[in-house]
């Protein structure tokens, strides 16, 4: 049994669904149990969600996730409906039939559990079995859909409810070094950890989402990563324990329209750091990097990145503590990106930090925050200056 996820560039067009048909065709000869997981068509689900938009300013979540999921049901049937037309016993899923049993909030829902009967009988029929990527049914009995990307999800939960393989097919040859659309001489891996893979893909590595990469560690589903066009080898994500040796730095992984807000003479009291931060919480303003200096007994000065689009709320904010805590400045519009060097050898060798704070004076890159984890250390730099970070960086390391 085999879960075979295909992303939306590769079924963007009636070709290319009639193309996979026939690769999932051929498949069929060798392997006897074939689940195949869907995106929408192309670019489709940004198409639907800028209609609700054009809709309203505010549209509900429920209801854009009433949207956002006939994406995943247009290329799930076009699929069947090919593999049918070729003499391919197929049926097509929502994730409701498929049994995808989800909670959360709309729009990032997580996948509780797989209630699989439906699904294994219809395998059990012969059936190449064309489950509709990204979404779920939550307890109320509403379409939910799991965050962007999230078909990868569908794809690494179902396989790991089947205990089976899971392969996903993209628009690239398979995980590399950092975004090969960026720097053209990132190299592919032949394998990476789930940890490394994961933490990539958290600082920004969108070639597979985060989340379907820890389950995959927690049900321990060898993933693979290859492209839909090419027979060219892709990338096995694995156990580190099976792997050779951990490298320093694997890969770097970068997030664009990173907002930096810097904010001096603040007061310096938990109280008055703390009436700022439950202010951006409370107005649903995720804050990722923070740093804070006291400058004397009485004032600090405090910087944390945001995503840039809360830049207004942020702003609001501002406006009002000011009116609380006169005499403090802030600066915001400083367009930046978050730009992060993964690797499992970090947690055992140490002057990784050195060695960049090093190689960025060296090419007047500036960063203006710095974070670090287990295996990653991030900065935040100006975006004008990430593609040159990001081969200076990749040079060095021989990424
Ligand atoms: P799909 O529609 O198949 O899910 P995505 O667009 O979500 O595809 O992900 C594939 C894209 O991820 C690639 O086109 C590539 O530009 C980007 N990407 C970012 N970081 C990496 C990386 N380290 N290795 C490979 N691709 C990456
Ligand atoms: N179609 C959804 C998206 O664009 C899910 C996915 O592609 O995995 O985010
Ligand atoms: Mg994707």
């Amino acid at each position: 049994m085999v879960v075979i996820k295909f992303g939306g560039s590769s079924v963007g067009t009636i070709e290319k669904i009639k193309q996979i048909a026939q690769q999932i065709a051929k498949r069929k000869l060798k392997d006897k149990e074939i689940v195949i997981v869907v995106s929408a068509m192309g670019k489709s689900t940004n198409a639907l969600i800028e209609l609700a938009k054009q809709t309203s300013a505010d549209p509900s979540v429920r209801e854009l996730d009433m949207l956002m999921a006939t994406g995943e049901q247009v290329s799930s049937s076009l699929l069947a409906i090919a593999l049918n037309d070729i003499g391919v016993k197929a049926i097509s899923l929502t994730g409701f039939q498929a049994g995808i049993r989800t909670e959360g909030i709309h729009t990032k829902n997580k996948i509780v559990d797989i209630s699989d009967h439906k699904l294994r009988g219809f395998i059990e029929e012969g059936n190449v079995v064309v489950v509709a990527g990204f979404q779920g049914i939550n307890s109320s009995g509403d379409i939910t859909t799991l965050g962007r990307g999230g078909s990868d999800t569908t794809a690494v939960a179902i396989a790991a409810k089947l205990n089976c393989r899971c392969e996903i097919y993209t628009d690239v040859e398979g995980i590399y070094t950092t975004n090969p659309a960026v720097y053209k001489d990132a190299k592919k891996l032949s394998e990476i950890s789930y940890m490394e893979m994961a933490e990539l893909a958290h600082l920004g590595a969108k070639v597979m989402e985060p989340r379907s990469v820890e389950i995959g560690q927690k049900y321990s589903i060898e993933i693979l990563v290859a492209s839909a066009h090419s027979k060219n080898s892709g990338t096995l994500i694995k156990g580190a324990n099976t792997m050779l040796e951990a490298k320093v730095i694997t890969g770097i992984s970068v997030i664009d329209n990173v907002e930096v807000v810097t904010i001096n003479n603040y007061p310096n009291s938990s109280k008055s750091v703390s009436e700022l931060f439950s202010r951006l919480a409370n107005n649903e303003v995720n804050i990722d990097m923070i740093n804070q200096s006291v400058i004397n007994k009485d004032l600090i000065n405090l910087s944390f990145t945001c995503d840039a689009t809360e830049l207004k709320t942020v702003k609001k904010i501002i406006d009002e503590l000011i009116k609380l805590y006169p005499g403090f400045v802030a600066n915001t519009n400083l367009k930046a990106s978050k730009i992060s060097v993964v690797g499992l050898g970090m947690r055992s060798q140490s002057g990784v930090a050195a060695k960049i704070f090093k190689l960025f004076a060296l090419n007047d890159i500036s960063f203006q925050l710095v974070t670090t984890s287990e295996i990653s250390i991030s900065y935040a730099i100006p975006s004008n200056l990430v593609t040159k970070a990001v081969a200076v960086i990749a040079k060095e390391f021989k990424l």
